[in-house]
């Protein structure tokens, strides 16, 4: 052990930071909604096959969340929404350190008849 702690002091650091990268074009990485653009209709809740879309309540008001940790980036959402209200964009940095900031809640509230998941 003591070995290890001498050589660790000995050598420093042997690793290199890489600059971010731009995924491809084609990947889909984290999946985005357009507020501007969204009806409320909950089109992409029943399409999402992981419930990572899903309705969360807030003040007595049931809005459109995202649980970006139960994505399978699948596109259904995107296929599934007429309005273009979804995006699903080539961003694959999506790690954070707390899992919290993984729920995202969109300001758009959900037309009336969305069961609160
Ligand atoms: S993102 Fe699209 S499918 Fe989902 S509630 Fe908004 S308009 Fe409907
Ligand atoms: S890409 Fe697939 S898993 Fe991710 S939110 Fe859309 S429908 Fe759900």
């Amino acid at each position: 052990m003591f070995e290890i702690i001498r050589k660790i002091f000995k050598i420093g650091t042997v690793t290199n930071l890489q600059p971010l990268q731009q995924a491809s074009v084609k990947y889909r990485g984290k999946v985005k909604v357009e507020a501007g653009n969204c009806t409320g209709c909950g089109k992409c809740i029943e399409a999402c096959p992981s419930g990572a879309i899903g309705s969360c309540s807030s003040s007595d008001k049931v809005y459109l969340c995202l649980t970006h940790s139960k994505c399978i980036f699948c596109g259904a959402c995107y296929d599934a929404c007429g309005d273009n209200a979804i995006q699903v964009t080539n961003n694959c940095y999506i790690a954070v350190k707390d899992k919290n900031e993984l729920v995202e809640l969109s300001p758009i509230m959900l037309q009336s008849n969305r069961q609160v998941l």
